[in-house]
């Protein structure tokens, strides 16, 4: 016997290294007309190294203690951001403390105790939106010059007063410009870019790909309003992410497609599709096979 075509299309997806969930999902695929696109961990790889340690004059902080607080209090999130913290100061042999009472805030940063202090590392501009003393003027001139390189500014607070700056800089996937255009040719219109990132670091990975229809600083719940602003207008949008903060966007979607290598386990149980072998252009693959797939059922 013949194997239905949309279960044969999703071994075939299988073969291609995406897991998709059911044929109802892998006949939906070759719908789509419209792809939202998350930025770290999705058109880049995910492994961001720190760039730059900017103590603020006044902390009393070296660049190394600056680097040991900021990864101490990032040390139990799972976010890519985090992992560059506290893997840079891992490889400069420096000593973390302990954290206490961590919380973690998607698309704004994390808080915890560390060593007595009250630690905040974050979106400068979200932590430093309605300070206007001298200290946070300054994080923030400093956070501009970080961005303006296209990097990601993460801002470290302690006590609730700004004591310096780190930049994390991530590679673009070697698939993301060929992934694009992919998509570009398979739903007639290029895809948008939405995040959580600085508009400046958006917009510079944004235009080495291809996309115009930039959306940056994004809180999660935003990116889902995007989606959906895109389906009233009648689109069928895919989104495509990997992080927590992606998780409302991939519920609102019309399909909804996770990174699974480095995805959290929301993106994963919330998408409809998870990419299991971390090659981008997988996603035009399984929308084309699903294509395929439908024009053979009656
Ligand atoms: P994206 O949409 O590009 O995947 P996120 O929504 O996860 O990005 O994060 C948006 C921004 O929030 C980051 O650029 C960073 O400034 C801040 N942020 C989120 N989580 C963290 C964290 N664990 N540590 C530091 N900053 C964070
Ligand atoms: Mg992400």
């Amino acid at each position: 016997a013949t194997m239905p075509p949309l279960l044969a299309a999703i071994a075939n997806a299988g073969r291609h290294g995406v897991l998709v969930k059911s044929a109802v999902v892998m006949e939906r695929l070759g719908q789509v007309d419209a792809v939202a696109l998350d930025k770290t961990g999705t058109l880049t790889e995910g492994t961001p190294r720190v760039t730059d340690i900017r103590p603020l004059a006044g902390s009393g902080l070296s660049e190394g203690d600056l680097l040991a607080l900021a990864a101490s209090a990032e040390h139990p999130s799972e976010h890519p951001l985090a992992r560059a913290v506290v893997d840079t100061a891992r490889s400069r042999g420096l000593d973390l403390a302990p954290a206490q009472d961590f919380t973690s805030t998607p698309g704004i940063g994390v808080t915890a105790t560390v060593a007595g202090r009250t630690v905040a590392v974050g979106a400068p501009a979200r932590l430093l939106s309605n300070a206007k003393d001298t200290v946070s003027t300054r994080a923030a001139v400093v956070a501009a010059e970080l961005e303006d390189g296209g990097r990601t500014a993460i801002l470290i607070e302690a006590d609730g007063v700004p004591v310096g700056l780190l930049a994390i800089a991530d590679r673009l996937r070697p698939d993301a410009v060929g992934t694009v255009t992919a998509l570009t040719a398979l739903t007639g219109t290029a895809p948008m870019l939405v995040t959580g990132d600085n508009p400046r670091a958006a917009a510079r990975l944004a235009a080495e790909v291809g996309i115009t229809d930039v959306r940056a600083g994004l809180l999660p719940q935003d990116k889902a309003a995007a989606v959906e602003e895109q389906e009233r207008a009648g689109r069928k949008v895919m989104v495509v992410g990997d992080g927590v903060n992606d998780a409302p966007a991939l519920a609102a979607a019309h399909s909804g497609i996770a990174m699974g290598r480095a995805g959290s386990d929301l993106a994963l149980e919330t998408a409809d599709a998870v990419i299991v072998r971390d090659e981008l252009a997988t996603v035009p693959a399984v929308v084309a096979l699903s294509r395929r797939a439908r024009a053979l059922v009656v």
